[in-house]
């Protein structure tokens, strides 16, 4: 049976992405700890920038490594088992998606931007493209992100989702001021696309300690991973 494997870091874990551009990440900490723990052959990152565009890696990027954080992207696919996809954040959201039908795996960096742009449903449609996967059949998992307790936005923010009926309820208000819920305006978003399994994280990166958050602590490089893999059981 194949079953997708999780790993959501801190940060006891977290890294400074530009130190590892281009390097096997597997012979590095904290990722060769992580790597052991899930039985990873590879592990792969993207360099995000707040985009819609993905990379797949399907059976042949297994046998020719793919260096990490330098394909510029912000969402990852595969199904071959044992690559690990990986995905850095500090208050921004990481979603990670599974097939258990067609034994896809998926992992996305959600930032507000990105979130806007719709890149989870751009993930959806390119796993569909590439794999036959179907919206009702897929599971999501969301890591640790910033919060509507600690999310504090201006009002034109809020019209930058206008194209999302639903969005109103991913907003907050208190006296003067307004708070955004990115995991809330992520669920809401999948279950607009046919999404029934939806797994949100408890923890906000802002207030609860031990995750790195750029809203915290704006000048620091530090991330914190959420690791996806297939595996075999
Ligand atoms: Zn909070």
């Amino acid at each position: 049976m194949i079953k997708e494997t999780l790993f959501f870091g801190s940060t006891q874990n977290s890294y400074e992405p530009a130190l590892f551009h281009g390097k096997t990440l597997l012979n590095h900490e904290p990722f060769a700890a992580v790597g052991k723990q899930l039985g990873l052959k590879q592990l792969v990152f993207v360099h995000q920038v707040h985009g819609t565009d993905g990379l797949v890696l399907t059976q042949a990027a297994a046998h020719k490594k793919t260096p990490s954080f330098v394909v510029e992207a912000d969402y990852l696919l595969t199904n071959v088992p044992g690559i690990g996809l990986g995905v850095s954040t500090a208050d921004c959201l990481p979603v990670v998606m599974f097939d258990p039908v067609k034994s896809v795996v998926g992992a996305i960096h959600a930032g507000w931007r990105g979130a806007r742009s719709n890149i989870i449903g751009r993930a959806i449609e390119r796993a569909q493209e590439e794999f036959g996967s179907c919206a009702a059949d897929l599971e999501f998992h969301f890591g640790p992100s910033a919060h509507g307790c600690c999310y504090e936005v201006q009002s034109p923010f809020a019209h930058e989702f206008a194209a999302y009926p639903f969005a109103i309820k991913a907003f907050r208000k208190e006296g003067d001021r307004l708070y955004f819920d990115l995991p809330t305006f992520a669920a809401l978003q999948l279950q607009s696309l046919g999404v029934k399994k939806i797994n949100k994280h408890k923890d906000c990166t802002v207030c609860i300690p031990g995750y790195c958050s750029v809203r915290k602590n704006a000048y620091s490089p530090q991330r914190q991973m959420t690791v996806v893999t297939l595996a075999n059981f």
